[in-house]
């Protein structure tokens, strides 16, 4: 079967589940489960993955839901990625019960290509991306390792291929002081509430000289016990972020800098510590997005290369992905601009006809894909030589 043919019936496929996977999706966000607690919905989606001939690892990466599902053999090895988990008190408003069905129905559609032409298809679950990063820590354990290229469809309000995703480390601060009575004997105590406000100032300062791109935000744990009593103790979560790695850690150094400069000027004992996960910054892959574009394109949608110029961007676990493999994150739209990710409303949409409709677009367009990586070797060569060259 030449490449349109082949197109053809990976769409069919997905048409032809398209029932199961509306059910699943449905399933999914009606028991939303948080980070490394999505034990429902990773059982229901290798359950669905084993049903449709997948080879399955349970509790990868000492993950209990984490899984690795894989059809056929060896290379190339194409991998489609799968989130499921949910936010609290809002559900699946970040819409990772489509990713999750939008990535084994185009694995369980792609089957008929690996069937032709060799290779693997594996369809990898990965937990916790809301909260503990979980992509961070399988990639660090190597589960990404000797794939050839890695794709992710998220839910959103716009049909963008590419994403921009800043690197990210978080770090807890805490501040020790002495406690006093803050009347009758306020110069006997050390004042660690102070010393988390001038922290706070400090950053405020230095935010002004600071790469328009990077971002560093922070609150407050602990800021003490009583307003009669000096606080002897404070805590703090802050987070950094910058477009690349190296300019991440010249502003690591400049924040700890100025908690340096608290503890100096208060007296409090500073005790810092940086998180484990560090999450890396979006390398897209822009042969692979292109492809991706033009399938999209044919099932009608209109997808934009780039972001507009001007939205926000957070970080995402898939950038320590997009470091090791060709990788691609684009946005399907499934609601109005208006509505904001992480909402209640945006919840709403992903259990929607139209979110299931973005869901099943996507899925078609990353079958199609992989039907152009694995059909056409020449194109996966292009799509490997631009990750090389960005090295
Ligand atoms: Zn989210
Ligand atoms: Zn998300």
């Amino acid at each position: 079967m030449d490449a349109e043919k082949l197109k053809a019936s990976v769409t069919s496929k997905v048409d032809s589940q398209s029932q199961q996977l509306r059910e699943l999706a449905l399933k999914i966000h009606s028991n939303p489960e948080l980070g490394f607690h999505e034990v429902k919905a990773a059982e229901w989606l290798t359950g669905y993955l084993e049903g449709n001939g997948f080879s399955i690892e349970r509790g990868i990466c000492e993950m209990p839901t984490a899984f690795k599902a894989s059809y056929g053999k060896g290379k190339p090895a194409i991998a489609i990625l799968a989130e499921y988990d949910a936010l609290p008190d809002v559900g699946h408003a970040c819409g990772h019960n489509l990713i999750a069905t939008c990535a084994v129905g185009a694995g369980v559609a792609s089957k008929p290509v690996i069937d032709q032409f060799g290779g693997s298809i594996l369809v990898i679950g990965t937990p916790a991306e809301e909260t503990f990063g979980g992509k961070v820590i399988m990639a660090n354990k190597g589960a990404f390792n000797n794939l050839d290229t890695a794709m992710i469809v998220h839910p959103c309000t716009h049909d963008i291929a590419t994403i921009q995703a800043l690197a990210l480390q978080g770090i807890t601060v805490e501040f020790f002081g002495k406690a006093a009575h803050a009347a009758a004997q306020p110069e006997k105590g050390i004042n660690a509430l102070e010393a988390m406000i001038q922290s706070f100032n400090a950053i405020n300062s230095l935010r002004q000289h600071i790469k328009s791109t990077a971002r560093i935000h922070g609150i407050i744990t602990d800021g003490g016990e009583a307003a009669n009593i000096v606080p002897a103790h404070s805590a703090g979560s802050f987070m950094v972020r910058a477009e690349e790695d190296a300019y991440l850690d010249e502003l690591k150094e400049k924040v700890i800098n100025c908690f340096i400069g608290a503890s100096t000027a208060s007296g409090a004992r500073l005790q810092y510590k940086w998180d484990d996960v560090r999450y890396s910054p979006m390398r897209n892959n822009l042969p692979l997005a292109e492809l991706y574009i033009q399938n999209m394109e044919s099932l009608g949608r209109r997808v934009e290369l780039y972001e507009p110029e001007g939205r926000g961007t957070g970080s995402t676990d898939m950038g320590n992905v997009s470091q090791l493999v060709p990788s691609i994150h684009p946005h399907v739209a499934i609601t109005e601009e208006e509505i904001l990710i992480h909402s209640p409303e945006f919840a709403l949409a992903a259990a929607s006809e139209a979110g299931i409709k973005g869901m099943l677009d996507a899925a078609k367009a990353v079958a199609m894909t992989v039907v152009d990586l694995v059909a056409n070797p020449e194109t996966l060569t292009k799509v490997k030589e631009e990750f090389k060259q960005g090295k």
